[in-house]
Order: structure tokens, then sequence, then C-alpha cells
């Protein structure tokens, strides 16, 4: 049973987002969201511990707010989420609180503001409703997607469910950094293998990407199963088909000794703690077989 002072305040902030929507400003000044207490103060994670400390139980608070500048984690923002990353203040204590408010927010199912900066350094704030969806302590981050609702949680039991490798075409306009569902794979991506290239074991997690198996431009799937974390020289080595996985041994395979100086250390998937859909990895590589077929048609 809910309690009904959460229910009130997913009705508050509910209301409040309801009245910034009826202003049909789509940016907004820093001080308007000060004045209705949207978003107020120096920090990146908004708490408002006077209203929200002890609320459902949760003696950190709830937060209330996100802040994405945009100055770091740029690629992380798209139209329909974000993967908002902990923060690192260094302040003892303050960032872990934070960080257990925003979980928080998750379980009492309460909506979050983020707002961000429409363009890098502008004096104005977009605001965006969203909801605090998953967390990941390993990567030190959170998904939040955007909308009115919260949608459906993350799925339970992936590996029994029915994969559909390949959905419709997208076009190429639409492959830009901010496409939607981007950041809801990315974070199930890294959740289901790890913040490790699968290719070369490389952990800088600034230098790591969710890979489509199959890729987006032909419709690959948004489904984890569909993915690989890779580092952005193997994901590159991928997607010009220079790196290949062999979808029965699971090993890397390449051209010549181009495994090597590519520096791919790893020999195949086996290690990894769970692996792609075969579906995918056996049309990636079916895929690649008729793009060398093509590529070569003395061959034939
Ligand atoms: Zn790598």
């Amino acid at each position: 049973m809910e309690s009904l002072d959460v229910v009130a305040e997913r009705v508050r902030r509910l209301d409040l987002w309801e009245s910034l929507q009826a202003s049909g400003a789509p940016v907004h000044l820093p001080s308007l969201l000060n004045e209705q207490r949207i978003f107020y103060g120096g920090r990146g994670i908004w708490v408002h511990q006077d209203r929200t400390k002890g609320l459902g139980g949760s003696p950190s608070g709830v937060s209330v707010s996100l802040l994405h500048t945009g100055s770091s984690y740029a690629d992380d923002l798209s139209e329909d989420g974000v993967i908002y990353h902990y923060p690192k203040t260094k302040v003892p204590g303050r960032d872990q609180s934070e960080v257990e408010a925003t979980k928080a927010a998750m379980r009492l199912r309460l909506p979050v503001f983020v707002v961000t900066y429409p363009t890098p350094g502008a004096a104005t704030r977009k605001v965006h409703l969203g909801w605090v969806q998953g967390y990941d302590d390993a990567e030190g981050w959170f998904l939040v997607t955007f909308g009115d609702a919260p949608g459906e949680i993350a799925e339970q039991g992936i590996e029994e469910a029915a994969f559909t490798p390949v959905g419709p075409k997208v076009r190429r306009q639409q492959l830009t950094k901010a496409r939607i569902g981007q950041p809801r794979f990315k974070f199930r991506v890294f959740q289901r293998y790890g913040g490790r290239c699968a290719a070369c074991g490389l952990i800088v997690q600034e230098m790591l990407e969710a890979a489509h198996i199959i890729p987006a431009e032909h419709g690959g799937t948004d489904d984890p199963r569909n993915g690989l974390v890779l580092c952005c020289n193997h994901h590159s080595a991928f997607d010009r088909g220079l790196l290949l996985i062999h979808p029965e041994t699971l090993r890397f395979e390449a051209r010549d000794h181009l495994l090597e100086h590519i520096q791919v250390t790893q020999s195949s998937l086996s290690s990894l703690p769970n692996k792609p859909h075969p579906e995918a990895l056996r049309l990636r590589w079916q895929m690649q077989m008729e793009e060398a077929r093509l590529q070569r048609p003395e061959a034939l």
C-alpha cells in the first residue's frame, strides 16, 4: 500500500510539470525553475531535503531534479532519455546520499525533472519529465526515460523472451547520436555484459560503447542480446567488417594478421558473463560473408 505522502508528492510533481507545460514555452529561465523549486542550488542532483527527507522511508530524501549540462557525457542524452552518471564531487557522504535519493525516486515511482541546456552554455533551460528506470552501481549511472508516464520497468527473464533480431530499417538521418532508444540500449548492454571491451578487455568507461551486432541501419533491434560492449577502436573495426565473430565458435576472426594488428587480445566471447543471441551473431556473419562476396566479384 502506497503511503499518502508519496501519492501527494507525485501529484505535486505532476502538477508542477503541467503548469510548466501550460506556459507553452519550450525553454525556461533558471530563475523561474528556482522559484518553483523545480531545480534549485548548485549541484547536479537536487533533493529538496525539507520536503522529501524520510518520504516513503527514504532517509536521504527523494531526488526532485537532475541537471545535465552536456559539458560531459553529451552522448548519453537523447530525446527520450538519458544515462545519468552518479555525482563524483567527492563531498564526503553527499554523493552517496544523492545516489540513494535518486534510487528512492525509482523505488517510489516518483517522477524527476531532468534539466538540460538547449545548447551548450545557453542561458535558458529545457525541462523533461523523467522516470528513473534502473541503476548500475558497477558503471555508476542511472537510466532515466522521458515521458508523461513511467512505461514498463526493465523486464525480467530476458533469456526466455522471444528474440526478433531485425525490425524496420532506420533511415540514415535518424542515426544521429541523439537516436531514440540509445540511452536505454546502452544501459541494458552494459548491464548485460559489464563495462569491458569484449575484444581487448579495456575498462575505461569513457572509451567504451554499446555496439549493435546487427547494425541499427539494417534494422538491428535494440534488444541487448543484439549488443556488445566494445571500445571505440573495436567498435569501429566491427562496424567496418574488419573484425568478425564466428557464430558457432564465438571466436574473433579477421583477415591475415589483423587480429594482432588491431590488438584484439581476447580469443572469443566465451568468457563473457552473458552471450549475445546466437541468431544475431548468425545473421551478422551472413551479412558479412555476403558483403565480402560482393567485394570480390572475381571469386564468383
Ligand atoms: Zn577493445
